[in-house]
């Protein structure tokens, strides 16, 4: 049997490098991508995959992936983020302008593009990291929220129009993980972000990797249509109970 190929977007840190360990350890082959190629091409060696720069937000750069990634059974959409957590007033339309393009529109130019790859697999399935910010809201979250909302959206519109097709559609919509994540939302601020999981056992990028990883291994009339999962102590994106 030919070995299944997972291309994972966002791959340099995070979830998305946590996912191409877990399916390289299942003996995929992994495609890892992200903007900081080094990184990539790091892990690629580690693992016995192949590396790619991608910028999910640049419309050539997506043309560039395309044409070099060869076949694709499983895309892995983990390249994303929030930047501030500034008051709905206070919104910076660079920021929000960045969220949408990285979270919602790098969905679109990646499935787009690789698609034609999905279709001659005869058996695909594209999972994306939604989060609980994809139906919850929060004071600040306004941009990141709005965005993985729209994830939501994309992902919901995805399933109806692909159903005739084996194609399928899993959002992954993880509570607080312990990634670049904090650090990025704060601008560097190492401080900030590691108060965000003060007192409390975050998930860490390994834990939503497994979920990835169940997903993609269930028999493929099974579609894992949409996961939520959270520290034991988060309840909701507001409600976390942390140690003193
Ligand atoms: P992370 O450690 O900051 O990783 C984010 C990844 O996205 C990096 O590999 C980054 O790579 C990549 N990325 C950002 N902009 C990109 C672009 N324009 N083109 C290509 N890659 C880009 O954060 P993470 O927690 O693993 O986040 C992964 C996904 O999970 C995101 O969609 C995030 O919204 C979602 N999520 C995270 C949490 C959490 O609490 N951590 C919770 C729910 C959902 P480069 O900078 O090298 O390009």
């Amino acid at each position: 049997m030919t070995r299944r190929t997972a291309v994972v977007t966002g791959a340099s840190s995070g979830i998305g490098a946590a996912t191409v360990r877990a399916l390289a350890a299942e003996g995929w082959d992994t495609v890892a991508a992200a903007r900081r190629l080094d990184r990539c091409e790091a892990l690629a060696a580690e693992v016995g995959g192949r590396a790619l720069a991608l910028d999910v937000t640049d419309d050539d750069s997506v043309a560039a992936f395309a044409r070099e990634v060869g076949p694709v059974d499983v895309v892995v959409h983990s390249a994303g983020g929030a930047l501030g957590l500034d008051r709905f007033e206070d919104g910076d339309v660079e920021k929000w302008r960045w969220m949408f393009d990285a979270n919602v529109l790098g969905v679109l130019r990646v499935t787009k593009a690789l698609l034609p790859a999905l279709r001659a697999s005869g058996d695909a399935h594209i999972v994306v990291l939604g989060s609980i910010a994809g139906f919850e809201v929060y004071p600040g979250g306004a941009g990141y929220t709005a965005a993985k909302h729209a994830v939501n959206a994309v992902c919901r519109t995805l399933r109806i129009e692909l159903v005739a097709e084996p194609i399928r559609i899993t959002e992954v919509q993880p509570g607080m993980v312990d990634t670049e994540f904090s650090l990025v939302r704060f601008d560097g601020d190492a401080e900030r972000a590691k108060n965000v999981y003060k007192g409390l056992v975050p998930l860490s990028a390994d834990d939503v990797a497994d979920v990835v990883r169940f997903a993609v291994t269930r028999p493929s009339h099974v579609n894992i249509d949409t996961l939520v999962v959270r520290p034991r102590a988060q309840a909701t994106g507001m409600i976390a109970h942390r140690e003193p």
